[in-house]
């Protein structure tokens, strides 16, 4: 809409304006603008899915309690924007032909970073983490962590229970920030085995490589939006004649349309990706541990307990999903048991 009413030239001679047409001051108020237009227009929907979450008794987080969570956001993704924006029309002056090669190179090693830097700088902005404190899950886990031939890090204890009623773990960061995390949510209401079973599902992923992979996956992505980036860029300052040249700001509404349209072409290919990395995951899984069936319990109570679509309609899983149905995986479970039992059996004719 700003570049069809082309309000982000209007809003862009705000920003020269109010920074005295200096030009990395009047990008920073640009930025500024934009997040709080996005923000305005948002809320109602981000106010909606907190009172959807309380409706069905899956989060009983206050009011106020959100709305400090919805500042701390704004914030954050105002200082994120304004480092990667900056460095982009930055690069663009720069190096107006070879722009998009330089952005993406430095956009890898800011990505890099902030996997790198999230679990320790990021998450406990929003959440709480203690270092794991039951015995028996901790020697548990350095059994399987044994049989990987990899040393586990760190597990920690998410408070999750804050936020949501969900249960949920997960595997982050890269190299000496690397540590899975498990929600309190989940280490309340289930057993030992169940608890094995997501902590096998994680190592998974760790054993797997797949945060390192789904690293080159985003490089890959990237480099073909910063390159189509600056095609549609040329052809709207140079062809189309939009904007005053190619390193007007006003441009930025195009950039993000750019990724935008990119990323929802390539959400089924990349929940595809990522649903068979979880499907690996739950592979490892299955193998690391006696038996499948604290796996199946724990699927079937993380379904309760968030609600999820155990069974959503195939399209539904194969475009938008990037785990696989709570069904699927039970099958999958159930399927393994099976081929183990077959090709335990003796063989008869
Ligand atoms: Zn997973």
């Amino acid at each position: 809409m700003l570049l069809l009413t082309g309000w982000t030239g209007t809003i862009r001679d705000l920003a020269l304006r109010g920074s005295h047409q200096i030009y990395t001051l009047a990008v920073l108020f640009y930025i500024g603008m934009l997040v709080v237009i996005s923000k305005v227009l948002g809320i109602g929907f981000d106010y909606y899915a907190f009172r959807l979450e309380r409706r069905y008794h899956l989060s009983d987080q206050t009011l106020r309690a959100w709305l400090w969570d919805e500042t701390k956001t704004l914030l954050l993704s105002f200082v994120l924007a304004t480092i990667v924006v900056e460095l982009v029309y930055w690069t663009i002056r720069f190096a107006p032909q070879s722009w998009w090669l330089i952005a993406w190179v430095i956009f890898l090693a800011l990505f890099v970073l902030m996997a790198q830097i999230a679990p320790v700088v990021l998450f406990p902005i929003f959440y709480k983490f203690s270092p794991l404190n039951n015995d028996e899950l901790k020697s548990r886990l350095v059994k399987l962590g044994e049989r990987a031939g990899t040393p586990i890090r760190g597990v920690y204890e998410w408070k999750l229970s804050e936020k949501t009623k969900k249960a949920n773990a997960a595997l982050t960061g890269l190299g000496a920030t690397r540590r899975i995390i498990l929600a309190d949510t989940l280490l309340e209401n289930y057993s030992t085995d169940e608890i094995e079973a997501v902590l096998a599902h994680e190592l998974g992923h760790h054993v797997h490589r797949h945060i390192l992979k789904s690293i080159g996956v985003q490089a890959a992505v990237t480099f073909a939006g910063f390159w189509l980036a600056s095609e549609v860029l040329q052809y709207a300052v140079d062809n189309a004649r939009w904007f005053e040249g190619l390193s007007d700001f006003a441009t930025l509404p195009l950039l993000i349309l750019v990724f935008s349209a990119l990323s929802v072409l390539l959400m089924p290919v990349l929940n595809a990706y990522s649903r068979f990395n979880e499907r690996q995951a739950d592979r490892y899984c299955f193998q690391s541990v006696r038996s499948v069936e604290p796996f199946v319990t724990a699927m079937n109570k993380l379904a309760a307990q968030n609600l999820a679509e155990k069974q959503p309609s195939k399209w539904v899983e194969r475009l938008f999903h990037s785990h696989p149905s709570i069904s699927n995986r039970v099958a999958a479970a159930r399927a393994w048991t099976q081929q183990l039992k077959a090709s335990a059996a003796p063989r008869s004719r």
